[in-house]
């Protein structure tokens, strides 16, 4: 790889360190904020590149062992820095929107936390090898107002019944503090597109009316694209902001085979997505 790739698998405390290793290199320059706190009270960073009017919003790690695309977004901000790249609206990069999940996976429940027993009972065991959740046991991508309230009806059915290492969609519509934050964020800002990234088998997911922009992105990539529908949909990023809000989004799948995603898969995922990375924004701004 051309630049250094962060410390992978990429716990919080090596998103963080990576994050200071951009500031020193270009300070200033990746405006890193906080978009808020997890459950456990981890920053979530967020990184926003150039200054145009409006601005497209990159996010990863919605599930906990989808963490590589942490790895992938850190590395895009340092990719685009080094390259110069101009984009026609600010981008704004959410490497990872789960830490306390990601931490989890990698490293199991920790002594000391007071979500520890709870964890390990949601969990059925100490293998959080397939932890996809928050702290909680939440689902972020599942979270959000999009057929929430169908969804928990179907998650009745499959016999989710409270926190759970996958698809259990919370009490409420954005009740964690991760996804309500992104939420708020997203409502408040002048949010042209955005791209979640996962990695479950090299597709590509698009809400209703979004086709165009779904297919550039699918030839950028080489990915399938499917139009999102089923059970895997509701209540997601995607289509929650492209129907209450209209903003074009897509889901972005990287990667193929059984999750977390090795290490040695990295390089050959970043150079299938950096395309889109780096031309969102212009097909965006090109449908205006
Ligand atoms: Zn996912």
């Amino acid at each position: 790889m051309k630049y250094d790739v962060p410390t992978m698998p990429t716990d919080h405390k090596a998103e963080l360190s990576y994050i200071e290793k951009i500031e020193e290199r270009f300070p200033g320059m990746a405006g890193a904020v906080c978009l808020g706190r997890s459950v456990s009270g981890r920053a979530i960073p967020m990184l926003t590149l150039g200054d145009g009017a409006g601005e497209c919003v990159y996010v990863g790690a919605h599930h906990a062992s989808e963490h590589i695309t942490s790895a992938l977004l850190l590395y895009f901000v340092m990719d685009a820095l080094s390259s110069g790249a101009s984009f026609p609206c600010r981008v704004t990069v959410i490497p990872c929107l789960n830490p306390d999940g990601v931490e989890l996976q990698i490293h199991g429940a920790s002594e000391g936390d007071l979500l520890r027993d709870r964890q390990l009972r949601m969990n059925g065991g100490d293998d959080f090898t397939h932890w996809q959740a928050n702290a909680r046991g939440v689902d972020l991508n599942h979270n959000y107002n999009a057929g929430f309230y169908e969804y928990k009806k179907i998650e009745a059915e499959l016999g989710i019944l409270g926190g759970a290492p996958t698809r259990y969609a919370g009490p409420y519509p954005e009740s964690e503090p991760e996804s309500g934050r992104l939420a708020n964020y997203i409502s408040f800002n002048d949010v042209r597109g955005i791209l979640t990234l996962h990695t479950q088998g090299e597709v590509i997911y698009y809400g209703k009316k979004m086709t165009k922009i779904a297919k550039e992105a699918a030839r950028l990539t080489g990915y399938a694209l499917e139009s999102a529908s089923g059970a895997p949909s509701y209540g997601g990023l995607t289509d929650w902001a492209t129907e209450s809000l209209g903003i074009p989004s897509l889901t972005v799948e990287c990667g193929l085979g059984e999750n977390p995603l090795p290490q040695s898969d990295f390089p050959a995922i970043y150079e299938r997505i950096r395309p889109l990375l780096f031309r969102f924004p212009e097909i965006l701004a090109k449908r205006a």
